[in-house]
């Protein structure tokens, strides 16, 4: 499993379909970012990734994060060969006493799935002078075991609409984020098609957001796993995260 020529064939074969899905949907296959999920991966494993060419990393706990991208940063920095440097991307429910963690060693944060969090980072970010790029995590399918925003209902149920709305605007103009869209996790299922009103619901709620806070633009959205990427591809998913797809099945 923990081979390089199976990632990066794995690696080839996932960018094929992701280019394959865009193309059908009238899409450049260039609008969608492969963001490798290499949560229990072991580094050596992650290293065989960039060797294999991808740039694009997420992991879904701080304290994994912190114990192994500065192990990855290190060995790339002491092989001789060049490799461009991986881009951190932080997927996972953030406790607000990890904030501190995500702010050092990630580059984006997909899973702002609430208020408190928001303010958090964004005055961390602020006291290291920075800006973060961010996402926020809706919950567009309702399933209770998600984390986010609650979204679910939103096209239909204009309370539902306010109340997100509402829940929303004071994290738009945090100083230390920089919002770039919505992320969102379907629920697991084999049929795929059953899937796709979830993609459809996000993206629609990206445009509302919109059109509600012209002073938006929320280029981004983060949808789609192993199992369902290519029905978000053709629903405008810019972010794509894959995890046992490209590394294989993690141990339970
Ligand atoms: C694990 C995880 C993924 C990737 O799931 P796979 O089924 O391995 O592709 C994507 N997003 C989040 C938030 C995750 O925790």
């Amino acid at each position: 499993m923990e081979n390089p020529s199976f990632i990066a064939q794995n690696l080839k074969h996932i960018k094929e379909r992701i280019a394959l899905a865009a193309l059908h949907a009238g899409r450049e296959p260039e609008q969608v970012t492969l963001v490798a999920v290499s949560k229990t991966v072991p580094v050596t494993a992650i290293e065989y990734a960039i060797h294999a060419g991808q740039r694009h990393f997420g992991e879904n706990r701080p304290e994994e994060g912190e114990r192994k991208i500065p192990l990855i940063t290190q060995t790339l920095h002491d092989t001789s060969a060049t490799f461009e440097k991986p881009i951190w991307h932080m997927i996972g429910h953030i406790q607000s006493r990890k904030a501190p963690q995500v702010l050092a060693h990630f580059e984006m944060v997909h899973s702002i799935d609430r208020v408190s969090i928001a303010i958090k980072l964004s005055t961390l970010a602020e006291q290291a002078k920075r800006t973060i790029p961010v996402l926020l995590e809706c919950n567009v399918s309702g399933e209770v075991s998600k984390y986010g925003f609650n979204a679910a209902g939103w096209e239909r149920d204009i309370a539902i609409r306010q109340n997100i709305f509402n829940e929303i605007a004071p994290v738009l103009h945090l100083p230390g984020l920089k919002i770039k869209g919505l992320m969102t996790m379907a629920p697991l299922s084999d049929n795929t098609e059953e899937l796709r009103p979830v993609f459809v619901s996000l993206r629609a709620l990206r445009d509302a957001l919109e059109e509600k806070f012209p002073e938006m633009i929320l280029p981004h959205l983060s949808m789609g796993m192993s199992n369902d990427f290519e029905v978000a591809v053709e629903e405008g998913a810019t972010l794509v995260r894959i995890g046992r797809a490209i590394f294989g099945e993690r141990p339970l």
